[in-house]
């Protein structure tokens, strides 16, 4: 039986403190204090601001690495961006003033070695730092996702591909959102985090995981030894069941979670959390697949009004079917995988999902029984 803990919280320094220690005093005697390398991933996917809720709170890692480096041990804060380096997250995130004064260091993994993560995938480039940590402390966001419906602590550890690497891999899994989850636990399971809390004080629903998500408060941390236990605890405090988000599934299918939860506090369950509708990645018989992607499959529409040309999408896009001109830009749905990259990535939410009109007219003749094939 794995344990999670749903404790309220609220972005204040000391309480914060006293949390992540209670936390923290779950791990084995000794596993953090003098002469170990402790290593704190946070989800830094963009600059953003912490009230948009797309990064975690740089309190809850303040006060993360502080009980670490109280217990003598020496603290890393890492991540690996997928389109700027964490240096300018930090700045914006507003880390510096929290972090300053703390024996930390921050740094933006970079330098990989290959991580034999096991069928079909074989060896996947993880950040050296990652590997050589002694413990990897995994703090995580609550957010919804257009593509895998939520990201928790699991997808958090795929921060651990680094920069452009993580585009590579989209790319290998396609279209099939199964084969993507089971990436993304089997990267999870080889970094294997010591601890992982989820940031739900202030949480992101709707569009997420980007600056289109609308931010929402929880006011509750969620943490525990297992990062696909506190996911699928989250997953029956929003109310869902747990094998609806895919890495739950692939988690207890693969075999590295059993499905056993025990939850510790007394919380009430949450009935109307916005979720992003998961439209299926493909579908029909192959002789129409294409003429449904194009008319019935939800896809990623950009609204040049909003585009900077700032090149974060076309740059990532794994597929490389984002162009551009001086108007903004244009992508091309018939080579798009889905992966929604371009939408996490965009720092001025210029780019959202939507269903073809045909698509809309369809699903809602069906009301709402039009699933994915692969779901
Ligand atoms: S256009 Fe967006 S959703 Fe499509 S492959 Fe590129 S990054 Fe992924
Ligand atoms: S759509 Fe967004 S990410 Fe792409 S170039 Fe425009 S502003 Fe940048």
């Amino acid at each position: 039986m794995t344990h999670v803990w749903i404790t309220p919280a609220a972005y204040e320094g000391p309480r914060l403190k006293e949390i992540a220690a209670t936390f923290l005093d779950q791990l084995p005697a000794g596993s953090i204090g003098p002469g170990k390398r402790v290593l704190i991933k946070p989800n830094l996917l963009l600059p953003a601001v912490p009230e948009q809720a797309v990064t975690t709170h740089p309190l809850v890692v303040g006060a993360v690495a502080e009980v670490a480096s109280d217990l003598g041990a020496a603290v890393t804060v890492a991540d690996s961006p997928a389109a700027v380096a964490a240096d300018r997250v930090l700045r914006k995130g507003g880390y510096a003033p929290v972090l300053e004064g703390l024996p930390v260091r921050t740094k933006n993994l970079e330098a990989t070695v290959p991580v034999d993560i096991g069928d079909p995938f074989g060896h996947v480039p993880i950040a050296e730092a990652v590997m050589r940590a002694d413990v990897v402390l995994n703090l995580a966001k609550l957010k919804t996702h257009t593509q895998m419906l939520l990201t928790l602590g699991v997808k958090n550890m795929f921060g651990c591909v680094v920069g452009m690497e993580k585009a590579r891999w989209h790319l290998r899994t396609g279209i099939d959102r199964q084969q993507f989850a089971r990436l993304l636990v089997r990267v999870c399971d080889a970094v294997r985090p010591a601890f992982t809390i989820v940031d739900a004080i202030l949480a992101l629903e709707g569009q997420g995981p980007g600056p289109r998500g609308e931010p929402r408060e929880f006011g509750l941390l969620i943490g525990g030894q297992s990062p696909f236990a506190v996911d699928k605890a989250i997953c029956l405090l929003l109310n869902l069941e747990p094998h609806q988000l895919a890495t739950c599934r692939q988690a207890e299918a693969l075999g590295v979670f059993d499905g056993q939860v025990h939850i510790h506090g007394d919380v009430s369950i949450c009935h109307d959390f916005r979720l992003p509708r998961l439209g299926p990645l493909t579908m029909g018989p192959p002789r129409l697949r294409r003429w449904m992607r194009r008319h019935l499959i939800q896809r990623p529409v950009p609204d040049n009004r909003l585009c900077k040309l700032c090149r974060a999408c076309w740059e990532l896009c794994p597929a490389k079917v984002i162009r551009h001109d001086t108007r903004g830009i244009q992508i091309d749905t018939e080579g798009c995988i889905r992966c929604y990259c371009c939408i996490e990535v965009c720092p001025h939410g210029a780019i959202t999902a939507k269903e073809p009109i045909l698509g809309r007219l369809l699903s809602r003749y069906l009301k709402g029984k039009l699933t994915s094939p692969e779901d």
